[in-house]
């Protein structure tokens, strides 16, 4: 049996058959799925999906969406940008595609925050059209089955594998196929202890008969993370309200509700005051914590500062508003904001 014979064989036994976006697996489910799992796990990524689809069935309730509302449903899956091109790419395709998501893996690629991999992916499980895929377990499978060496980052060693792929692909059940490939890397051919002794591929896999297979690929090459350090202005009226302020839509947390933020607090008062007509009456440093992006890692330090309830009195163009925790929480907050908030909450009780 040859490679895409054995891996069918084996989904047939133990292949995942019952994830939500399988079940009717339209272009729109199958795009939204394979972006939700973009750098997130499946378990993680199921209750988000069953939400998502709930509040927005189809991609016209989608594109009509507000990005605010979008990115609230987004709230802890991070990588925000995912949700901002999500919506983005719902409304050019309402606008330039009759509200049908392209049958063309090109047009796909032209739209905001889709790769070859995803565009792929809705080509061959949504269309049963022959179109490899290269999420991270498939170039897993791949170099180790291959035994390619260097790091999958590398556009060398990336084209490598591309080119494995597409050679690899079978003229029929293409979205079995595709499919068997991204669940074999999941449960079969993990990152750090690969079971296989339970492959199909364990006869011609190249780094399993000749090697190590951990050893491929190579990982990515270590930089050294930096760290940057900012303090939460925590504001809060005598009522319990606190205030938000909409971060720019580019950037960490796009769009996304976040506490005003200062490098130092020597001139708190003065800022508070300048931006957003506070007068402060006290201000109390809470435990500092560290929160982990993908190129940086970020020292928080809030701190809860008390202001006279008479100053509740923002300009409306700056997008700082105050806000009951309880209408806060419903917002488009980072992690790290919601489980600030439910921790006042808790402190509240
Ligand atoms: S034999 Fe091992 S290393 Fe090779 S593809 Fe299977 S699980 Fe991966």
């Amino acid at each position: 049996m040859n490679f895409s014979s054995q891996l069918l064989a084996w989904f047939d036994l133990h292949g995942r058959k019952d994830l939500p976006w399988q079940q009717s697996p339209s272009p729109y489910h199958v795009w939204l799925s394979e972006i939700m799992l973009q750098q997130t796990q499946v378990s993680t990524v199921i209750p988000y999906y069953q939400r998502f689809i709930q509040c927005y069935p189809n991609l016209t309730s989608l594109a009509n969406a507000s990005i605010d509302d979008v990115l609230a449903q987004w709230t802890g899956l991070g990588y925000y940008a995912r949700a901002r091109n999500l919506h983005k790419a719902a409304n050019v395709i309402v606008e330039q595609h009759n509200g049908e998501m392209p049958n063309d893996l090109n047009e796909l690629i032209a739209l905001p925050g889709i790769g070859r991999s995803t565009a792929g992916a809705i080509m061959a499980l949504a269309h049963h059209q022959p179109f490899a895929i290269l999420d991270g377990n498939v170039k897993r499978v791949l170099a180790r089955y291959n035994r390619v060496s260097g790091w999958p980052g590398k556009k060398q060693v990336e084209n490598q594998l591309w080119k494995i792929a597409e050679k690899l692909l079978p003229t029929e059940r293409i979205a079995h196929y595709i499919q068997a490939q991204m669940d074999l890397g999941a449960t079969v051919c993990t990152r750090s202890k690969p079971k296989c002794e339970f492959c199909p591929l364990q006869a011609d896999c190249q780094a399993f008969q000749h090697d190590i297979p951990q050893n491929y690929p190579d990982p990515k090459p270590k930089k050294i993370i930096p760290l940057r350090k900012t303090n939460w202005l925590v504001m809060q009226l005598s009522d319990g309200k606190i205030l938000l302020e909409q971060r720019p839509n580019s950037g960490i947390w796009g769009g996304l509700w976040s506490f005003p933020e200062l490098d130092s607090l020597e001139k708190v008062a003065e800022y508070c005051s300048h931006n957003f007509q506070t007068n402060i009456t006290d201000i109390t440093a809470t435990p500092s914590f560290k929160h982990i992006f993908s190129h940086f890692k970020l020292d928080i330090s809030p701190h809860i500062i008390t202001v006279h309830q008479s100053s509740n009195n923002i300009s409306e163009n700056n997008s700082a508003s105050w806000y009951k925790i309880s209408d806060a929480l419903q917002l488009g907050l980072p992690a790290p904001v919601k489980t600030f908030l439910q921790s006042l909450v808790k402190l509240r009780e």
